[in-house]
């Protein structure tokens, strides 16, 4: 213990921690991946929102009211919440994250995530969190699950149970960015299964990922857990991508 703290101090005087906005020397800097500067620029989801969806409504419609996506698509999750607009500085620390495969960075996102207070989540109401899983050949390139990541940091926090053995990535999917509904509908079709159903059945499920982006994967994944007996699910993201 001691010389892995030895370690990580020689490594923070060689190569002390930077914010991952300005490149500012963080000090002190436990915890911190950003600077005061750009920590100010990041934006929350507040606002008027979607019940369902959770996107941000530019003006103020009455309240209740259903966002047009979810009119027109079934959704099979009951809600989705996030923290974070995916904007620039949000999107590098996730970027970070996953492709940069810096551990420190998501567990500095997951630890705000799961002190974050989504208002009309009341996490007693739910038994189990299952992370969205990664395709096995997809897992060994990145070398960790990013949304397994931060459901750990929910479940120490809230001490909900994390269970990634219930659903499965069976199909290989290549990257969906840049891709619209339709094409991200038709890709994710089929991509999952869910095993051991008597864990399950009746019980209200927290689902996590790190972005929501049209919510296709989420809604895919939520179908699979409500087939196979799930009374409620909710999905948790780290950030959302809005319409401009
Ligand atoms: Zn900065
Ligand atoms: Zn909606």
């Amino acid at each position: 213990m001691i010389f892995s703290k030895a370690f990580k101090d020689i490594g923070e005087v060689m190569f002390p921690p930077q914010c991952l906005g300005c490149a500012e020397i963080l000090y002190p800097s436990a915890g911190q991946i950003f600077c005061q500067a750009c920590s100010n620029e990041i934006r929350l989801i507040t606002g008027r929102i979607c019940p369902v969806c959770g996107t941000v409504f530019p003006d103020s419609p009455a309240p209740g009211h259903v966002c047009g996506d979810c009119l027109e698509n079934k959704t099979y999750f009951s809600r989705a919440r996030a923290v974070f607009r995916y904007e620039t500085l949000i999107l590098n620390a996730i970027h970070q994250f996953k492709y940069g495969r810096n551990i420190s960075v998501g567990e500095t996102l997951a630890s705000f995530m799961a002190g974050f207070s989504f208002s009309d989540i009341d996490f007693p109401d739910y038994s189990l969190i299952i992370p969205v899983p990664l395709h096995i050949k997809r897992l060994r390139e990145r070398g960790f699950n990013q949304s397994l990541i931060l459901a750990r940091a929910l479940e120490k926090k809230h001490r909900i149970p994390v269970d990634f053995s219930v659903l499965k990535r069976k199909k290989f999917t290549t990257t969906q960015a840049g891709s619209n509904r339709n094409e991200r509908k038709s890709n994710i079709k089929n991509a999952f299964e869910v095993r051991n159903c008597k864990n399950i059945a009746g019980k209200n499920i927290i689902l996590v990922d790190d972005v929501y982006t049209t919510g296709v994967t989420v809604n895919e994944c939520a179908k699979m857990l409500v087939m196979a007996g799930v009374q409620k699910v909710s999905v948790l993201t780290l950030a959302r991508v809005l319409p401009n």
